[in-house]
């Protein structure tokens, strides 16, 4: 809606009250004239009649017409306002009358009827006509001029009205919304000062829009100093990260000197002295290695450089793989990791995978590290509604503890519960606090209970999409295990428990036995009622009769000769091999098993003709078909030269070294090697240019695809993508490992040979 200036609405008003004022008064004039003219008229026609009545009595009395008609002739040629009178006897007949020569018949006339007496006697009536056009006429006009003067004395008045408003109200009120108008888009004008005869109340008003312009131009500043400031920080985060990155690679290139060479001597022939030194240098470089990476990652998720990732995984896999990792650790000290996975629980989940497993490996790793005799238990749990999981993951141990008024602390980075004077263990005091951020991220969140010296449970809450994709678990060796009897003896109950859930979810029916003499007696129970089990499943390491023994004499029974037994235990080799062979169907499965790894072991040991085959090595290096794989190195360090010509001394490998980009590109278009180990940092040119430049070179003379594996320092993921995007084929961080530097190198020149033949 438009809306009408306030002078306009004035002028309006004030018209309208004019209008109003004019009539109300104009109505009053009207009718005082009116009544002044009928009194003025009343008394004129008494006197006329007295005066003619007192003139003509005599006539009246003996009724002389003509003297009468005469007389009444004269008087109203006399007064041009009588019309007509007529003289009328007692009885009302006319005696005598007269009439004004007129036109037609006149309108606007008043009739008075006066006795004409005489000392209190009435001799005759007179009907006087009287004219009342002119009477009118004036009364007309005396309120004409009444309300013209209304109207313009109202008029006068409303200018002035207006006047005063414009200078009293509405110039102050225009200066000082200008003023507040200025203030809000914040243009600096100088200050107008508000006429000397403005109000008590504009002044006020005026002085608090200063003290908001005042606040304004503070709210300005600070602004500004604000923004500057989040300028500065941002350049020193942006100044931050560089210099991590930078960090990470100057600690990183000495690391792998000292990290390769380690693993170099190791293979070595050393004393036992010379061999625990090599082995302190290696285990406190992965030490320090680990470290670095820490207040790296730390680093980034406090810089919100943290990109989560979503890709569909199998959250059962990824926990195992946990425990997998962790279980040497745990092993070295008696202690137990054991993983139970609710059965009811969806498999295939999407999320950021990596994440999850470090976070995960960071509590169970502290609970590990921080248990010295017990167990270590993950439960997984938790509960779906529709697509999203809220999962429950809980790590349990019967380490330490933290003392209560400790556990608010330890998720902050750098706390610890012991001082680092008194430090018995190894740590950055950062696990914690990357795992609490991490989960944060992804929607989640952490918790502890502890009892000091009883242990710690920390629960992680975790909600997660589960994926659509099947999660029906793949069993490579599979046999349909439902229906078949087993017999589980464990002397831990949790064990009893998890092996009960795994083994009921696959069908299988379950008897528990808590030792070794339970297992026999339930043995025996069974052929007692004529029934047999199609399996016995029991741990190695149990007080009183351990699993050897229990083995042994299952044996002993004649029924039970070629019972097939599944031993799980957390020592490698625990049973020598002339043990196995003398037990017959007997299969060994490493602690912590895997759901896939134990279901094989247990299809494995069911079937008729069950070899007994030791856990498979680590698959070998393949060999390239006898032929000599023409490396270059492209490294500036000249350590790091040394490190990576000795890791492939024993390999099939001519190694040229480049010391830096200029000089690899050279010896690539001269020697055309088959992969190119390439440093990322290098003076003159870098590894990312030189890339770029072999890749143009083979694009301009259609030459085959050379390999090129990146080694970098830079342990950010960034990097990563910028090696691939400048035409790289694989990354290496540093430092390097043996296996990983070899295996690279077969993968890439398998993959270029099949591009080479088309296969
Ligand atoms: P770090 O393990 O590197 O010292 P963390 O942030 O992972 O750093 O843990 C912080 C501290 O919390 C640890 O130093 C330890 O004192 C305490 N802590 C964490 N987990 C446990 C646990 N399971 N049992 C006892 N103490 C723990």
């Amino acid at each position: 809606m438009k809306r009408t200036s306030i002078l306009f609405q004035i002028v309006v008003s004030m018209a309208l009250a004019a209008a109003l004022v004019a009539w109300v008064i104009g109505d009053l004039a009207r009718r005082y004239e009116t009544q002044r003219l009928t009194q003025q008229l009343t008394e004129q026609a008494d006197l006329t009649v007295s005066l003619l009545g007192g003139l003509m009595l005599d006539a009246i009395i003996v009724e002389d017409v003509p003297v009468l008609e005469t007389g009444l002739t004269e008087a109203i040629a006399r007064n041009s306002k009588l019309l007509a009178i007529q003289i009328l006897s007692e009885n009302r007949n006319v005696i005598a009358e007269a009439n004004a020569v007129q036109g037609p018949e006149p309108r606007n006339y008043v009739l008075y009827d006066r006795p004409v007496e005489w000392d209190g006697v009435i001799f005759a009536h007179m009907v006087v006509q009287w004219s009342t056009s002119e009477g009118q006429a004036m009364v007309q006009e005396k309120v004409r001029q009444t309300i013209l003067w209304t109207v313009l004395s109202v008029g006068v008045l409303s200018l002035l009205v207006l006047f005063l408003t414009h200078m009293l109200a509405m110039r102050p009120l225009q200066m000082i919304h200008q003023r507040m108008s200025d203030a809000i888009s914040g243009l600096k004008r100088p200050t107008e000062h508000l006429p000397w005869y403005a109000s008590q109340e504009f002044s006020a008003l005026n002085f608090s829009v200063g003290v908001m312009e005042d606040t304004f131009v503070e709210r300005d500043e600070r602004e500004f100093a604000l923004e500057q400031a989040r300028e500065a920080a941002d350049i020193a985060n942006g100044a931050k990260s560089e210099f991590l990155a930078n960090m990470s690679h100057e600690i990183r290139t000495p690391m792998n000197g000292v990290i390769g060479m380690a693993e170099l001597i190791l293979e070595t022939d050393l004393d036992e002295d010379q061999k625990m030194y090599a082995d302190t240098i290696a285990t406190s470089g992965a030490a320090l290695l680990t470290i670095i990476n820490d207040i790296l990652n730390f680093s980034k998720i406090e810089a919100g450089k943290v990109e989560l990732e979503s890709e569909t995984f199998n959250l059962q896999t990824a926990m195992e793989d946990v425990v997998t990792l962790l279980s040497p650790k745990a092993a070295e000290k008696d202690v137990e990791i054991t993983l139970r996975y609710d059965p009811d629980l969806p498999a295939v989940f999407e999320g950021d995978v990596g994440r999850i497993r470090q976070v995960i490996t960071n509590i169970a790793g502290n609970a590990v590290k921080f248990t010295l005799e017990g167990y270590v238990f993950i439960d997984v749990s938790g509960s779906t509604k529709g697509d999203l999981c809220d999962l429950s993951i809980s790590v349990t141990d019967t380490g330490i503890g933290i003392p209560e008024d400790k556990i608010d602390h330890i998720f902050n980075a750098f706390e610890q519960v012991d001082g680092a004077a008194t430090r018995n263990f190894e740590g950055t005091g950062l696990g914690l606090a990357i795992s609490t951020r991490l989960l944060r991220l992804m929607g989640g969140d952490i918790s502890a209970r502890s009892d000091a010296g009883g242990g710690s449970v920390f629960t992680m809450l975790l909600p997660l999409l589960v994926s659509g994709d099947s999660c029906e678990p793949v069993w490579p060796d599979h046999v349909d295990l439902k229906g078949l009897k087993v017999l589980v003896v464990d002397d831990l109950e949790l064990n009893r428990t998890i092996l009960f859930e795994r083994l009921t979810n696959w069908g299988m029916h379950c008897t528990l036995a808590a030792s070794g003499y339970e297992a026999l007696d339930a043995l025996a129970g069974a052929r007692a009622r004529g029934e047999t089990f199609d399996l016995v499943l029991q741990d190695y390491q149990m007080p009183g009769m351990d699993g050897r023994e229990l083995a042994f004499q299952i044996r002993t029974i004649p029924e039970h000769v070629a019972l097939p037994l599944v031993i799980l235990s957390s020592v490698e080799q625990s049973l020598d091999p002339g043990t196995r062979q003398a037990l017959g169907a007997c299969e060994l499965a490493l602690k912590p098993v895997r759901s896939t790894q134990l279901h094989n072991v247990i299809s494995r040991s069911l079937r008729p003709h069950a070899a007994s085959v030791a856990p498979s090595a680590a698959p070998e290096a393949v060999a390239l078909d006898g032929k000599t794989l023409k490396v270059l190195l492209a490294e500036d360090n000249k350590t790091n030269q040394l490190v990576v010509r000795k890791m492939l001394k024993d390999a099939p490998a001519e190694i040229m070294v480049a010391a830096d980009g200029i000089e690899a590109v050279q010896m690539y278009r001269d020697s055309r090697p088959d992969v190119v180990l390439m440093d990322m940092m290098m003076p003159e040119m870098d590894g990312l240019e030189a890339t770029l430049i072999i890749r143009e070179i083979e694009a301009v003379n259609h030459l085959g695809h050379c390999p090129i594996i990146a080694l970098t320092a830079n342990a950010m993921s960034t990097d990563k993508e910028k090696c691939l995007r400048a035409g790289m084929d694989g990354f290496l961080s540093k430092p390097i490992h043996k296996k990983a530097l070899w295996e690279a190198i077969q993968k890439t020149s398998q993959i270029n040979d099949m591009l080479r033949t088309g296969t």
